[in-house]
């Protein structure tokens, strides 16, 4: 599947979730059973991450068939993506008091997910309201008489065409740039002895849907700590690999290289099915790393990264790097592009840091916005200076980037086609933050090949869903 059909992908499945919102909300006294309106939950819903959405949010949907109107709720459910990218605890708190002055006399809101982070910020401002972190399929459930809704952590995805397997959730560290450093989720992992047994039941019953596992979470490399006392994430992938049925293996989400115990490196070059494997750089100077709270150095990096390439040379590196880091000096702009040249991933996102003010790095002065800008014009001239090798596919420009970017690329003077697509993103930004609405976040991206030097290359789209 190319990147561009992934992306369809990720229309279409944001569309099925508005889908699955109800032909039209009933009257109180036309529903037997408990009272519920979560227009917001699934207004919100394709503003949360995929893991959410599969594990929690599909289980929920024979809940939510038979809905009443907002006023006349018993009980109001929410949920938002909260702090996928950047902060929006500040959008949330205003959407539950907005719910909260709208609701019938005595209705309880019901929050979930991530956004019930938003407990600590509210400090009790809103009455009769209940928060639940992880867990709300189960939660609901029990709650609601559905008593087969349970989180399912072995999913099949039909767009994507691959079985989804979360060995754990959370993580333990606190990197001064990742949400966790100011936002609580669960730590915990499965049994392998449940893994497994979902994944025989696949073998068993429906194996031709084994063809392409995805093995996910924010933090795999922590998988089985909880449980077994010591990273175990080279058991589960010793397992999977051992099915006739598993074809390819992709670890998709960036893995934590400072985490990556002997045992699992030697799991991973062990399988010649892995495919695919993100191994997030995020930058490159032992300085920065340990200032942000990454517990590799670069030679670990390079070491991994070489490891896994002598193993299985058809393995395709994803990585993640980025622009903008507090303290970031120009020089380690060069030791950034080094670093890429050494290693090469295959794809590579550059993510520009967005400061939150509760993120643990606000404590160091924070480069401004042209100084950022900067960074990113010298980081992306010296990184296409150098003809890059074949297997190299594309660059990534993350959200927030466009707009310099079409700066960067030799516009000295913003043109009015420029101005007008910046009014327009403004306004739709505007717009997407006014719950209930749109989505309160727009996404905005460009590719471009990274063996282009030379503009015509450039394959750009933007879209607002
Ligand atoms: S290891 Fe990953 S998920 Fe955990 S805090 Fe760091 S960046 Fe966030």
């Amino acid at each position: 599947m190319t990147k561009k059909e992934i992306d369809q992908y990720e229309i279409k499945r944001k569309e099925a979730i508005l889908e699955t919102l109800p032909e039209r909300y009933y009257s109180a006294d036309e529903v037997d059973g408990p009272k519920i309106n979560a227009y917001a939950l699934q207004f919100n819903a394709p503003t949360d991450c995929y893991r959410e959405l599969l594990v929690s949010y599909m289980p929920i949907i024979p809940l939510l068939k038979k809905q009443v109107k907002l006023e006349e709720a018993d009980y109001i459910l929410y949920a938002h993506g909260y702090a996928r990218c950047d902060d929006l605890s500040d959008l949330v708190c205003d959407n539950l008091r907005q719910l909260a002055s709208l609701r019938k006399k005595g209705a309880e809101i019901i929050v979930l997910g991530k956004s019930a982070n938003a407990k600590n910020i509210l400090n009790g401002e809103i009455s009769n309201i209940t928060f639940v972190g992880d867990h709300y399929a189960e939660y609901l459930g029990k709650r609601f008489g559905f008593p087969e809704m349970k989180e399912q952590y072995v999913v099949y995805d039909d767009y994507l065409r691959q079985l989804n397997v979360w060995p754990v959730d959370g993580c333990n560290n606190r990197c001064g740039f990742c949400r966790r450093s100011y936002m609580y989720i669960r730590y915990e992992s499965q049994k392998y002895t449940f893994i497994k047994n979902q994944l025989d039941w696949y073998q068993e019953h429906e194996p031709e849907k084994m063809k392409h596992i995805s093995l996910r979470a924010e933090n795999l490399t922590e998988y089985g700590i909880d449980l077994y006392g010591k990273p175990m994430l080279h058991r589960i992938i010793t397992l999977i690999d051992s099915y006739e049925a598993v074809e390819n293996i992709t670890l998709d989400i960036g893995m934590c290289i400072g985490e990556i115990t002997s045992e699992i490196l030697d799991a991973l070059c062990k399988s010649k099915k892995i495919t695919e494997i993100g191994l997030n750089l995020e930058t490159a100077s032992n300085r920065l790393l340990k200032l942000i709270g990454k517990k590799h150095t670069c030679q670990h990096a390079i070491e991994i990264f070489s490891k896994l390439r002598e193993a299985n040379p058809k393995i395709a590196i994803e990585s993640t790097v980025m622009i903008g880091l507090p303290t970031e000096t120009i020089s380690d702009m060069y030791r950034l592009v080094n670093l890429i040249h050494t290693v090469w991933p295959d794809y590579l996102h550059i993510n520009y840091y967005i400061h939150s003010p509760r993120a643990a790095l606000n404590k160091y002065p924070q480069l401004t916005e042209s100084q950022k800008e900067y960074h990113l014009k010298i980081f992306l001239n010296l990184l296409t200076s150098k003809k890059p090798r074949h297997e190299y596919k594309f660059i990534e420009l993350h959200p927030c980037i466009y707009l310099h970017h079409h700066f960067i690329w030799g516009k000295k003077r913003k043109s009015r086609k420029f101005i007008k697509m910046k009014m327009k993103l403004d306004e739709l930004s505007k717009l997407n933050n006014d719950f209930p609405y749109l989505m309160p976040s727009r996404t905005v991206r460009i590719m471009f090949h990274k063996n282009a030097t030379d503009k015509k290359y450039l394959v750009r789209w933007w879209r607002t869903i």
